[in-house]
């Protein structure tokens, strides 16, 4: 059985080029499960774009990066000094790390004095980072190379930024994440004298949507009458085909948190049931015939029950069913560029 990513390659690449050429300075973004493409093949995407530099999302991913990577690794995550004081990687020149406190800062020279440090202000995103006020002061103790920003999602981040700017005129580089395009051209204009560089995960990555496909193996076809009880929890189905399909709870499947429904129904479902109990109550992902049948039950480990009701062309064992999901929070099995 299985559940693939497939890629059209040439169509892909070229909406990374795209964005790249769009978005001069950009530093694509590479962490979690790779946007569902996988790290290692983002890393090497991001090597053919040319891209001096790419940004991770914790340590974890550090090593994996800097074998695959032959640039610098910018690590998002706050380097704390009660967390990763141990880690080997500190040693890796190619590293710039992320800090918000001079004890952190001190702890990261102490373990090699020319590591690269860039300062992260604390935004309205209220995670992380050094309040606007002492950014300055840690940037200059700690011969920073940069500041990062990161804002919340949306627009309205020009006036934010300017802020950190006016507090902290003498850094020359701005790493800004969820800024678009034309507040970048807007933020270039309005302060010539620095660099700004976007920080680009989901637009770069998702840029040509068309470009890829998940796909799953339709496994079995049966008839059913209305009534009958199939799965674990032997529910009684409609009636139509029951259709067995890959794909499960491991590949990411209907494990989509309730803002993600796409109706204020199924989110009102997802959020009284359970995301997953909820899954037999609203369509399933897959694409089956031109239907989106439901699920009979919750999706199982690694394949669905899906039920066709009566009347849709049943698919054939062997065919190839689309699967709409968000890549984040997908574990294909395979991913296949072609
Ligand atoms: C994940 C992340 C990004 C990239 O986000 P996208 O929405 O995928 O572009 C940028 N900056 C920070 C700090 C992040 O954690």
């Amino acid at each position: 059985m299985s559940f693939v990513l497939h890629v059209d390659g040439e169509r892909w690449r070229a909406g990374l080029d795209r964005v790249v050429a769009e978005r001069p300075g950009i530093v694509p973004v590479i962490k979690g499960n790779g946007y569902g493409f996988g790290r290692n093949l983002l890393c090497a995407e991001a090597s053919r774009l040319g891209a001096p530099t790419i940004a991770v999302g914790t340590y974890a991913e550090v090593p994996e990066a800097l074998a695959a990577f032959g640039g610098d690794v910018l690590v998002m995550e706050p380097y704390r000094a009660a967390i990763h004081a141990g880690l080997p990687d500190l040693l890796n020149t190619r590293l710039v790390h992320t800090v918000t406190t001079s004890v952190d800062v001190e702890s990261l020279r102490g373990v090699l004095a020319e590591a690269r440090v860039v300062v992260e202000g604390l935004t309205s995103m209220n995670r992380f980072g050094a309040p606007v006020g002492e950014v300055g002061d840690l940037a200059a103790a700690a011969d920073a190379v940069g500041v990062t920003l990161h804002l919340p999602l949306g627009t309205g981040h020009v006036e934010e930024i300017a802020r950190f700017i006016a507090a902290v005129p003498r850094v020359q580089t701005w790493f800004v994440s969820h800024v678009s395009t034309r507040e970048l051209a807007t933020l270039a204009e309005r302060f010539p004298d620095h660099t700004f560089r976007p920080r680009i995960g989901t637009d770069l990555w998702y840029a040509d949507k068309g470009s890829y496909e998940v796909r799953a193996h339709v496994l079995d076809v049966r008839p059913v009458a209305k009534g009958t009880r199939v799965g674990y929890r032997q529910r009684p189905v409609a009636g139509g085909h029951l259709v067995v399909v890959s794909g499960g709870t491991s590949h990411g499947v209907a494990m989509e948190s309730p803002s993600s429904a796409a109706t204020l129904r199924s989110r009102a479902i997802a959020v009284t049931e359970g995301v997953l109990e909820a899954a037999h109550r609203v369509r399933s992902p897959f694409t089956v015939s031109g239907t989106t049948p439901r699920f009979a039950e919750p999706p199982h480990m690694q394949c669905s029950l899906l039920v066709l009701p009566e009347g849709a062309t049943p698919p054939r064992v062997g065919d190839e069913v689309p699967v709409r999901m968000r890549l984040t929070t997908t574990a294909p099995d395979a991913v296949v560029i072609s």
